[in-house]
């Protein structure tokens, strides 16, 4: 594999080949360090040093009507987890101010759920209006299928930016979720952009996909321009459908997985998100070679990293954390 073709290719706007890709992901593990470095150029261009967190509060938890496969709030899931409504505005407010002093960029808040009601909605926009008064916070929400007027009515309350993940190839998505459709999640992706606001869209990888299913994810992340993009690796979670997956993933697959997706988006923000920390374990560091975003202390339902050690991390490694209100 020819490292400085790709790197050119990368940085020149151009776009992998599937054999490139393919090579990418079955890089020797000799050479990840390599092919790392590669990466680096690329997310160094556009990030320099610059880290930044965000923080996640799972804002309305379980009771999924849904069945995504991978999910512990789904309605065929068995895992063992907190169920509560929206959580109050003054509890979310202060989760944010939380965010603000562990020193993120974004606060992210999830619902689960298919889509939002109209109350919700109604709640929603009075929580980021709240928020956008007392933070410089960027603000994402994750709030499942946008029905018409809906991204709008939240643009106009102050909101940033909404997560709403491809999770996996066209091909491949039948086989994680039968409610809702791979079309569906495109449809508000792209309700989301015509309403201005950013799109945070990423997947999940170790469900049982090939690689030929990554590099369509990759490639469709590009096709939407998704300003952000996280990569999940699957955590298997004991009574979910996915709960004996996930084998295929070691911490160098995975640094070949953000490898590949930051020479396919190399100027967008790309977050090493979900089971950071179990499968890159003491790899974590090098993750940050080409993604330069991380959650810390935890996910949906799943613990994470706290603060503390993330800023050491950061810190380590010589690069330089990215605050509230700062544009880089
Ligand atoms: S991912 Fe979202 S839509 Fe799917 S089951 Fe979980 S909470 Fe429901």
């Amino acid at each position: 594999m020819r490292l400085n073709e790709l790197v050119k290719i990368s940085l020149e706007g151009g776009i992998l080949s599937r054999e490139q890709c393919r090579q990418v992901l079955n890089c020797p593990d000799g050479e990840v360090l390599a092919l790392l470095d590669a990466a680096h150029k690329v997310r160094h261009r556009y990030f320099g040093n610059v880290v930044h967190i965000q923080v996640l509060t799972n804002a309305k938890s379980g009771l999924c009507p849904e069945d995504c496969h991978y999910c512990s709030q789904s309605r065929v899931s068995t895992a063992e987890i907190e169920h509560y409504p929206l959580l109050s505005k003054d509890k979310i407010v202060e989760e944010a101010l939380r965010a603000k002093q562990l020193k993120a960029k974004r606060y992210c808040m999830a619902l689960s759920g298919r889509g939002p009601s109209k109350s919700e909605i109604e709640k929603l926009c009075d929580i980021i209006r709240a928020i956008k008064k007392q933070t410089q916070l960027s603000v994402c929400l994750s709030v499942g299928v946008l029905e018409e007027g809906q991204a709008e009515q939240l643009k106009a309350a102050g909101l940033d930016r909404v997560n709403h993940n491809l999770n996996t190839s066209e091909r491949f998505y039948p086989q994680i979720c039968t409610t809702h459709t791979y079309q569906d999640r495109l449809q508000t992706v792209t309700r989301c952009r015509a309403a201005g606001l950013e799109v945070c869209s990423g997947g999940i990888v170790g469900q049982g996909e090939t690689d030929e299913d990554i590099i369509d994810l990759l490639m469709a992340l590009r096709a939407v321009e998704a300003e952000s993009i996280p990569l999940n690796f699957l955590v298997p979670i004991k009574g979910t459908p996915f709960q004996d997956r996930s084998q295929g993933l070691n911490p160098r697959r995975c640094l070949k997985i953000l490898c590949l997706a930051r020479f396919l988006n190399p100027d967008r923000e790309i977050r090493v998100a979900g089971g950071r920390e179990y499968h890159l374990r003491s790899l974590q560091p090098l993750s940050l070679y080409a993604a330069n975003s991380i959650f810390v202390t935890g996910y949906l339902t799943t613990g994470g990293q706290p603060a503390d050690e993330a800023w050491q991390m950061i810190a380590d490694l010589g690069f330089e954390l990215e605050v509230e209100g700062m544009s880089k």
